[in-house]
């Protein structure tokens, strides 16, 4: 039964000049940001202003490639194992074979995996993918996660900024090339990232798309060589709400405003009643996928 309390939301992101919560990327840096109101622009990084942040770039080693016959060993063990098995379950498993090797990547469109993982995967580090292209909303609700969950979060950037990006490859790209400033803006840093990890987590399940329904809770991850583990992949968007009013969960402002998944502000629109969650991704596209779940 789904639950009608209130998702509890990040704190407003309010303009430091005029108060106003009319806040959006500015379109240069990462880390830019205009208020829609008064119009003034500002520097806000997200690193430093939450206490459990740190920058992932520099910080972390490489794992031994050696490791990949163990590793594919745990998915077989992992997919007969965990069959049908809930969230915490798979992650309770994850936290044994990996520990602190574990790492949970999330969009910031809720805490739910985030909270589950502090509870039963407590040694995983959360990573949020600042593509310089999000919301404010996404921003701030990422920014509140830092701060209250028990898990570091590491912020991870492009190699280029949107304004490297822009002399590089012309303004605009995810208008004309989506497939490549995805892979210049998520794909490639996520990777990046997650070279010191063995295992890798993220939130989606299998009634998020069509292109989501046979989604395994452990796979093989062979483009980046690790284990990958989907723990909410037979959850409904009905478990979901449930688990969120059942533990005060923290939620993108955004999703009570329309928005049931949030991606870049440039290709995500607000969804009409009964329309598929993802179909304000990439809405006027063929493209369904940022390719970081393939
Ligand atoms: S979602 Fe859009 S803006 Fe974000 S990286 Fe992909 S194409 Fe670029």
């Amino acid at each position: 039964m789904t639950s009608s309390r209130q998702p509890r939301h990040a704190p407003p992101f309010h303009c430091p000049f005029c108060g106003e919560e009319d806040i959006r990327p500015h379109g240069e840096d990462p880390g830019q940001w205009r208020c829609g109101s008064c119009t003034r622009v500002w520097k806000l990084s997200f690193v430093g202003l939450a206490p459990a942040a740190s920058d992932v770039a520099g910080v972390l080693m490489a794992a031994p490639a050696n490791e990949h016959s163990r590793l594919r060993a745990l998915v077989e063990q992992g997919s007969r194992d965990l069959d049908g098995a809930g969230p915490q379950e798979v992650l309770r498993w994850a936290d044994h074979q990996f520990g602190a090797a574990l790492a949970i990547a999330s969009s910031m469109t809720d805490a739910v995996l985030a909270h589950l993982a502090a509870h039963s995967a407590p040694k995983a580090k959360i990573v949020f993918l600042d593509t310089g292209y999000h919301f404010a909303e996404t921003i701030q609700t990422a920014r509140a996660v830092a701060a209250s969950v028990a898990l570091e979060v590491l912020v991870v950037r492009p190699e280029r900024t949107v304004a490297g990006q822009d002399e590089e490859h012309g303004p605009r790209l995810y208008d004309r090339d989506p497939d490549l400033c995805c892979a210049l803006r998520k794909v490639a840093p996520l990777s990046r990232a997650l070279q010191p990890f063995s295992a890798w987590a993220a939130g989606i399940r299998r009634d998020d798309s069509d292109s989501r329904r046979d989604t395994r809770v452990v796979h093989w991850d062979g483009e980046r060589g690790m284990v990958k583990i989907n723990p909410l992949v037979h959850w409904t968007q009905s478990e979901v709400d449930d688990y969120i009013a059942e533990n005060d969960v923290l939620v993108n402002p955004l999703v009570s405003d329309g928005y049931p998944s949030i991606g870049c502000a440039p290709c995500t629109l607000r969804v009409a009643p009964g329309q598929g969650p993802r179909s304000g991704r990439w809405a006027d596209l063929a493209k369904t996928e940022c390719g970081l779940h393939a």
